[in-house]
Order: C-alpha cells, then structure tokens, then sequence
C-alpha cells in the first residue's frame, strides 16, 4: 500500500498506538509452505480427532476469555459485542465439532446404472484456505469460515482486517497451545497488500468485506483460477405491515440497526412501514432510540460504541448530509459526535426520506433508520426489492401467512419474520447471498462445511471382465 504502515488507532482516542507490523512476502511465502506441508498431516487424522482439537482449542479460548475481551474492546471500542464474539465463536467450535464428522463420513457405496460399476464418493478437502475479514467482528468473521475449513481437513491462513489487529496475538496464543492446530492455523496482520498476497498463496479463499473489495478478490482469485467465497455489503430492509405488534417491531428493528453500533453486514438499514400503522411505530421506534445511550466515556456505559474506522464515520456522515439537503427529517440523533478524540452517533431516525438518498440505497453501516411510508404490502415489496444488494431483510405482520407470502417475494438470502437480523446468532439455516451481497455457497447451515472439499468419485469395475459396457 502507499503512504507507508497502516498506523493502528485507538478507536475510543483516536490515538495512533503503532504501526501495523505486516510478514514480508517472502516471511508470508514460507508460512504457506509450511502450512501446506502440515495439511497433509491434519486432513489424515480422522473427522473425529479433528474434532477433539478444535474442542481443545475451545477450551485454550474459553481459559483465554478476558484477554480476548480485552484485545477485541481495545480494537473495537465495545464491550458488550466483544463478550459476544468470543462467546459465540466457542459456541461455532462447539457446533462444527460435533456436526463435522457426520457430515465428512463418506456416502454409502452404490450401484452404476451400468452394471457391475460401483460408485463410492469421497471429499478431498482444499489443502491451503485463506480467510480475510473485516474490522465489525474481527474475531467472528475471522473464524467464521477458518473453522468449518479447519474441520473438512484444509490448512488455513487467516489475514484480519488492519483496523482491529490487536486480538491477533491472544488468539494466536491459544492456537499455539493446541499442538496439531498450531501447525495448520496461521493469523497475520496485514493490509489490503498482504490480503491481496494471500489470495495468491492458496488454493481457495473465503473473503467478508465490502462489496468494492469482493470485487477485486473475485478478480483475483478467477486469475489465481481459485473459487472465492464472497459475503459482501448490505443494505437490509425491514418491512412492517398493518396489524402488526409495533412495540415488539419497534424492539428488535432497534435492536438489528443498533447493534455494534449499526457497523454490521445484516444491520436493518431501512425500514418501510404501511401507512396506518406508520404514525404510532414511529412514536415508539424514537422513544425507544432516545433511550439508548452512548458507551461513553467508558466501555461499560450506554449500549452505542464508537464508530470503529473514521472512513467509515465519513460515509455515515456523507449520507446524512445527502438526506438533509434532500429534504430527509431528523427524529433523533442526526450527527456524528467527535468525543474524546473518537467518533460516535446515536440512534439516528430519519424520516422524509426516499430512493433518491444515499442512505436508502447505499451501505451506510452507522446507526441510523430511516423510516419511510408505504401504501401496502406490496410496495413495500417493491421499495425492499430496488438495491444493488440482497443480503437478509425482516418482515412483521399480524399473522405468520401474511409475513410469509411478503417474505417469499423478497430478493435477499435470508428473512426474520418477526424478528430482526436474526442471522447474527442463527447459523443453521442455509442461505446465499442475493445480488451484489456475495457469491459463492452458503456460509451458513452444514453445507458450509463442504465449500471446502472437492467431491471425488472412485468408480469400482467389480465385474469378472474387463470393461462390462461394450463387451
Ligand atoms: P474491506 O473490504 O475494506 O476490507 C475487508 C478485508 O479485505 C480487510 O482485511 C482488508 O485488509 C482486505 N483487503 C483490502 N484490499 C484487499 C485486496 N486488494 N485483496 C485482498 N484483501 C484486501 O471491508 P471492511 O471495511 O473491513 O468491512 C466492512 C464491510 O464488510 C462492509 O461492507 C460489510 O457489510 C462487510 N461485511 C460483510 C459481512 C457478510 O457476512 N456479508 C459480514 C461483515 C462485514
């Protein structure tokens, strides 16, 4: 990159605390033949003793839980988010452990329509994965895929996001106490260079980032001729309909454009409410916004941390600008706040707004709602439907079936219905990203595993001659 190091900021300060300390190419070079050499070793053990290590590595992260808090808290700014990430990555341990074998034994032998051929299937996993993340949840995302991949047999090399590097080394420090994953698991700190190294270092790559940056990963990775697996931006929409329980709407859609303060892939980032029911889930969506506070000055207060990276503060406050000149209402919040040398905005409701606005079109990634008024169900469908993106969405509405056929008609991978960003805790159910969201299989629900193995066919003549067919 230009302009020399990436210097590491305090995101609560703003203080410069280092610079980010990058492996030469030649250092990352010899890390990807090292771990290409282990991978055989590892994808030799069975399913089940995979499965003991990445239990053991549980434990390492669970003895590790304070200084992973502490790490993530000083590379994020929140507290609450961070305690959630490394206990939801405990949790994804715990769960591919005991899905992975089950979904690694290999399928029963069966027949040819030809006779006496047998077929017998089996998955040969990618030997060197490369997992690059983002700042949002740089613990999560930097595992997310790395653990599925760990479990189907593949080595990985995993390039977090430059912003938040500083949980790098604690979590480093519980692979290295688990023997066989130390030899397969690799965390560096990097830029966009040394992701962009990565990406030609292996034999497949899991990339969550930005829609702009996906993009240059998909070129790179179709001239490297690798699958990359892409989850990308989103600009989700959450549609409330007549008949609805608005307080219960009013919580969780709160809550999904709230959370890590807005800075999240599956933030609800628009909301479209029919018209009776638009005045009174207005009334309750501020007064419920104009109780959540700042995280500040300490990590401990309100439930809003810092806005992370001060690029992205710029974008939020780019939006916002665009709305207002265009007519846009601030409800409340409205601004980003510089405090204590970092940036921060509160629970931020617009009204007046429509499709000619940045933020009801563009990824936003701050703490903001925009609400807008629609006739019926069906434009509010229409309004849900008009983004480059098409990641997840929400819907509300008095009755299961209502919700359903509304959500049925929705363009994204995944639908709360009567809820909210649910996919932030729900991995199970499988899902695609739609549109300019991402490419590549589902990240989510057992399939996830098997985006990390080439199915492979051993094709058995048992029959006493030759070749059956012809003769
Ligand atoms: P980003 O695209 O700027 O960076 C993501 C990662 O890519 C970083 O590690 C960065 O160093 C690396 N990178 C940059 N240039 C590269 C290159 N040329 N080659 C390889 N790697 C390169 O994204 P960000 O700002 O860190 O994260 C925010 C974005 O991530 C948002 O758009 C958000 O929606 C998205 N996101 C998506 C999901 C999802 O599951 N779909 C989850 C979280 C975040």
């Amino acid at each position: 990159m230009t302009g020399g190091p990436y210097q590491v900021r305090d995101p609560r300060t703003g203080e410069i605390e280092r610079a980010l300390c990058p492996p030469t190419s030649a250092e990352l070079g010899d890390l990807a033949v090292r771990l290409r050499a282990a991978q055989s070793r590892w994808a030799a053990l069975t399913p089940e003793r995979r499965a003991t290590a990445l239990l053991a590595w549980r434990e390492e992260i669970g003895a590790a839980r304070d200084e992973l808090v502490a790490a993530l808290t000083a590379d994020t700014g929140r507290l609450t988010e961070s305690v959630i990430e490394v206990d939801g990555v405990s949790g994804m341990l715990e769960r591919w452990a005991a899905q992975a074998p089950a979904l690694l034994a290999p399928p029963p032998p069966r027949q040819a329509t030809i006779p006496g051929i047998e077929i017998r299937g089996a998955g040969v996993p990618y030997p060197l994965v490369g997992v690059i993340s983002p700042w949002n949840f740089p613990l999560l995302l930097g595992l997310i895929d790395a653990v599925p991949a760990l479990a189907a047999g593949c080595a990985v090399l995993i390039k977090p996001s430059e912003v938040t590097p500083r949980f790098i080394a604690p979590l480093v420090k519980t692979v290295t106490r688990v023997p066989e994953l130390a030899e397969v698991v690799a965390v560096v700190e990097g830029d966009g260079a040394t992701g962009a190294a990565v990406v030609n270092l292996v034999d497949a790559v899991a990339f969550t980032g930005s829609v702009p940056t996906g993009r240059i990963v998909a070129a790179a990775a179709a001239a490297a001729f690798i699958p990359a697996f892409l989850e990308l931006g989103g600009k989700d929409p959450a549609i409330v309909l007549a008949g609805a329980d608005l307080d219960r709407a009013g919580s969780s859609i709160l809550w999904g454009a709230t959370t890590n303060a807005g800075q999240s892939c599956l933030s609800i980032e628009r909301v479209y409410v029919e018209d009776s029911a638009y005045d009174e889930f207005l009334r309750l969506l501020v007064e419920k916004a104009e109780r959540l506070g700042l995280a500040y000055p300490k990590p401990g207060d309100g439930q809003i941390g810092p806005l992370i990276d001060p690029a992205q503060a710029e974008v939020i406050e780019r939006h916002l600008a665009d709305a207002l000149e265009k007519g846009a209402v601030v409800q409340c919040g409205g601004e980003v706040e510089r405090l204590g040398g970092g940036r921060w905005c509160r629970p931020t409701v617009l009204t007046a707004v429509d499709h000619s606005m940045l933020i009801m079109t563009e990824e936003t990634f701050g703490p903001v709602i925009p609400v807008m008024r629609v006739r019926d169900a069906g434009h509010a469908v229409e309004l849900a439907n008009d983004s480059a993106y098409g990641l997840s969405g929400a819907v509300f509405a008095a009755d299961a079936a209502t919700a359903m056929a509304v959500a049925d008609r929705l363009r994204v991978g995944a639908v709360s219905v009567n809820d909210s960003a649910l996919t932030a805790f729900v991995h199970e159910g499988e899902k695609n990203s739609f549109n300019a969201s991402g490419l590549g299989g589902s990240r989510m629900g057992p399939v996830s595993l098997s985006r990390f193995l080439r199915r492979r066919s051993y094709l058995i003549n048992n029959s006493t001659r030759p070749d059956p067919w012809w003769h």
